[in-house]
């Protein structure tokens, strides 16, 4: 981890800014307060690491001159429907969460007086793209080229999701960056433009959670994500992506 923090701060450092590769992104803060998604091995809800995260993302994407726009950042967005409607007009949608574990892999400890639930097995990032989103080949280059960023900063992608017994056995779509196919996730299929969700790292394992309550770590990944977006979101001399994304039927595939 260290290694890989010198590597992201020397690359943070040398980045040039490209005007002509600026995009807007919607940066999605899973959950919301009243139901805040997964729970840490000690104690905290997931909304609150999405929260920091997407704010870190937020500021390292500014910096590389891009536009951004913060949904569900109040915690009052009950409505999943409404987090792609907010995104409108966006180059891409990237709804930021971090990850648990099934319930049948954890075990119980006390922390701070308190019992709670942990698994320590599995740890690691991981991404999701949509292929019912009508521009899930960019969000998929996007998602490839995030995870490579993080592999490259010493991260390690989890793996598990794509196991039927471990995981939830869903496919691959780019293993070395840690990419699965979720086609039915309803967040991303109803995003007009190429939408992924992305999962930091597991806080139900006691190790990995102290590592995304690090503001330096936290950093760290909001750099590689960032970088991961600026090779994805590269246009061309007419303003243009390279691989613009077009809406295609026969791209609406039910795969499993
Ligand atoms: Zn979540």
């Amino acid at each position: 981890m260290i290694a890989g923090l010198v590597l992201v701060w020397g690359l943070a450092v040398s980045a040039v800014f490209n005007p002509a590769s600026a995009a807007t992104i919607a940066i999605d803060v899973g959950h919301y307060r009243e139901e805040p998604g997964a729970t840490s091995a000690r104690g905290r809800p997931e909304f609150a690491f999405n929260l920091d995260l997407a704010r870190e993302l937020e500021t390292a994407l500014q910096a590389r001159g891009h536009v951004t726009q913060l949904i569900g950042a109040d915690g009052g967005m009950r409505d999943l429907w409404r987090r792609p409607r907010a995104a409108r007009g966006a180059d891409l949608f990237i709804s930021v969460h971090h990850d648990s574990t099934q319930a049948r892999y954890q075990s119980t400890w006390v922390h701070e007086g308190t019992e709670q639930r942990y698994s320590d097995r599995f740890a690691g990032f991981s991404s999701f793209v949509s292929r019912e989103n009508p521009g899930w080949r960019t969000g998929l280059r996007c998602a490839s080229a995030i995870g490579g960023a993080l592999v490259k900063a010493g991260f390690t992608p989890s793996l598990y999701h794509a196991d039927p017994v471990l995981g939830e056995n869903r496919p691959f779509a780019d293993k070395t960056s840690g990419v699965h196919y979720y086609d039915h996730l309803a967040a991303l299929r109803h995003a007009g433009m190429p939408a992924l969700l992305f999962e930091a790292g597991v806080i139900v394992n006691r190790e990995e959670e102290v590592g995304m309550r690090d503001g330096t770590v936290r950093k760290n990944i909001a750099t590689s994500v960032a970088a991961g977006i600026d090779t994805c979101m590269e246009k061309d001399e007419g303003g243009r992506m390279k691989d613009e994304w077009k809406y295609n039927g026969k791209d609406n595939v039910h795969g499993k």
